[in-house]
């Protein structure tokens, strides 16, 4: 199966979890994952009219994306991994949208940057949640969340449109995937970014308003 073939297949499967979970046909964002693939690798996806695109470095994504972008209008690129608050003005040139917005120091420096800059072209944002609390994964823990958003609104000014997680890799996603829509619904954020290559279906039944899909699309990393 090529690349192609896959991102199909994927969207019919995102279509089939959209009707079972009777959510409305086109209510699930996808975001195809290319960390660590070249160009060359996602130019046909391009090709054929793909545009949201996901990457976890922005080493990475500086050094691939913007001449892509000179050549396919229209792409909208997620910053999904840990972004390093030195990182923040060449992440804010790149990305549509951050959703690893985790810790009070990084909303402190957005916040820097949006004085600078004005609100155009400012990314997007999700807070992600450790839902699993592991001290290895970046995220704010789950009862600190609340006070997180009320301080990114009030203290730093950011907009936070929803959450973001990354279940533990050895737990079932489904209470991960609850939880962080239980927190979503009592803060009234839109979005939702949860669900990878092999739990995307199970997001979708939990009410994921974005999946993040990369090696069922593009192959093992
Ligand atoms: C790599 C990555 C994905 C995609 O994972 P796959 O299992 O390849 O679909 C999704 N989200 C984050 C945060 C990632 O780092």
């Amino acid at each position: 199966m090529n690349a192609i073939e896959n991102l199909n297949e994927i969207r019919s499967r995102i279509a089939e979890a959209e009707h079972a979970a009777g959510r409305p046909a086109g209510s699930v964002k996808l975001i195809v994952v290319t960390k660590t693939f070249e160009a060359s690798a996602i130019e046909p996806l391009l090709a054929i009219g793909e545009r949201v695109f996901g990457e976890n470095r922005v080493g990475e994504a500086s050094e691939k994306w913007p001449a892509l972008m000179g050549q396919y209008d229209g792409i909208e690129l997620h910053l999904i991994g840990p972004l390093q608050s030195n990182k923040v003005r060449d992440a804010l040139g790149l990305f549509d949208v951050v959703h690893s917005l985790d810790r009070v120091s990084l909303a402190k420096e957005l916040a820097k940057q949006l004085e600078r800059d004005d609100r155009s072209g400012f990314p997007r944002l999700r807070v992600q949640v450790n839902t699993g609390e592991e001290p290895q994964k970046g995220g704010i823990a789950p009862d600190a969340v609340d006070a997180f958003l009320q301080d990114c609104g009030s203290k730093f000014g950011l907009d936070v449109e929803g959450l973001m997680c990354i279940p533990p890799f050895e737990d079932a996603p489904a209470p991960h995937f609850a939880l962080l829509r239980k927190i979503a619904e009592r803060n009234r954020l839109q979005q939702l970014s949860m669900g990878m290559s092999a739990d995307f279906e199970t997001a979708i039944k939990f009410g994921a308003t974005e999946v993040r899909i990369g090696s069922a699309i593009l192959g093992g990393r």
